[in-house]
């Protein structure tokens, strides 16, 4: 099917692309390679597009003291290829390798990711398991929100309307934290069935879970458990899965299990 028709507009200035978004109907188009195909699929029928992606603002990805900055319009290869992503935030180097295929990865945007929450999406998983901040600005001004307070529900964020996302912070790792990634899907490249970013130092653990419920979501009881048994068995608290089309709820809570005890060994082993 095609799109149904829409004006266009591609402002080059943050404030102009704002004060064009806060027209209801409006919707931002960045590197469109989830908008695009829900278009055509008539999922929903916006009368302006705003491209985003000559928006210098949203761009970069960067160092500052103790965060790596990434704009919105990062795209998963420029996160891929980034020599900061790969010395400082190992997770997001580990996680891009899964999202999608190349050429989705050419032009698909971290900022696109983390507004669309999709609950298999791999990026909403590391924001939480890094503790990262969103930075957003609307026509009343910027705000910072913390991931864990960003994602809402099924392709449900904490954006208000004609609000964009600018940046995302991820602390920079330090030498006695660990992270480790892991994911199952039927194919490489697909949307996860089940997929996990975990974090630990000095005691403190954190599980993000994807693919696993209506959003990412931490594994609160999971973190607390004194063993890697004890953490299986309280996985059963921190997430009742809903059934998808091949797998069953049990299934997936199985399937965490497994990603579970994988990522807990590489979280206990020096680097
Ligand atoms: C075949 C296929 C396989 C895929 N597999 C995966 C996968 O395994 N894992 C995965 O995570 N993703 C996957 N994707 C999705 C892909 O990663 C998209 O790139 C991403 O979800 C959306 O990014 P985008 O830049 O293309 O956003 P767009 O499609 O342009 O926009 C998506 C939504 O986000 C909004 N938006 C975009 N940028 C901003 C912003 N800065 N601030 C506020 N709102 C914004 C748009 O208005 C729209 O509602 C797949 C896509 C396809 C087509």
């Amino acid at each position: 099917m095609k799109a149904p028709s829409f004006a266009y507009a591609k402002p080059r200035a943050l404030e102009e692309a704002l004060a064009l978004l806060s027209r209801a109907e409006a919707k931002a188009l960045a590197g469109g390679q989830s908008l695009i195909p829900s278009l055509n699929m008539r999922l929903s029928a916006p009368e302006l597009l705003v491209d985003i992606t000559g928006l210098e603002a949203l761009k970069g990805i960067r160092l500052e003291q103790d965060v790596v900055r990434i704009g919105a319009l990062a795209t998963h290869a420029e996160i891929e290829r980034s020599e900061a992503v790969a010395k400082h935030v190992p997770l997001l180097a580990e996680a891009v390798q899964h999202v999608a295929h190349p050429a989705i990865r050419n032009r698909g945007t971290i900022g696109g990711s983390l507004a669309l929450a999709d609950p298999a999406a791999e990026y909403p998983a590391c924001a939480l398991a890094l503790d990262a901040t969103l930075v957003v600005a609307g026509t009343e001004g910027r705000r910072q929100v913390k991931a864990t307070e960003f994602f809402k529900g099924l392709f449900e964020t904490a954006l208000r309307p004609g609000e964009l996302i600018v940046a995302v912070e991820f602390p920079a790792q330090l030498k006695d934290q660990r992270t480790a990634f892991a994911e199952l899907a039927r194919r490489h490249g697909d949307y996860a069935i089940v997929g996990l970013a975990a974090f630990a130092a000095n005691g403190t653990k954190r599980f993000a879970f994807f693919g696993a419920a209506d959003r990412a979501v931490l594994a609160r009881h999971a973190a607390q458990a004194k063993d890697l048994e004890a953490a299986k068995q309280a996985l059963a608290k921190d997430l009742q899965p809903p059934a998808d089309l091949y797998h069953s709820p049990a299934t997936k809570l199985h399937l965490a299990r497994v990603l579970l005890e994988r990522t807990w060994n590489r979280l206990s082993t020096p680097r």
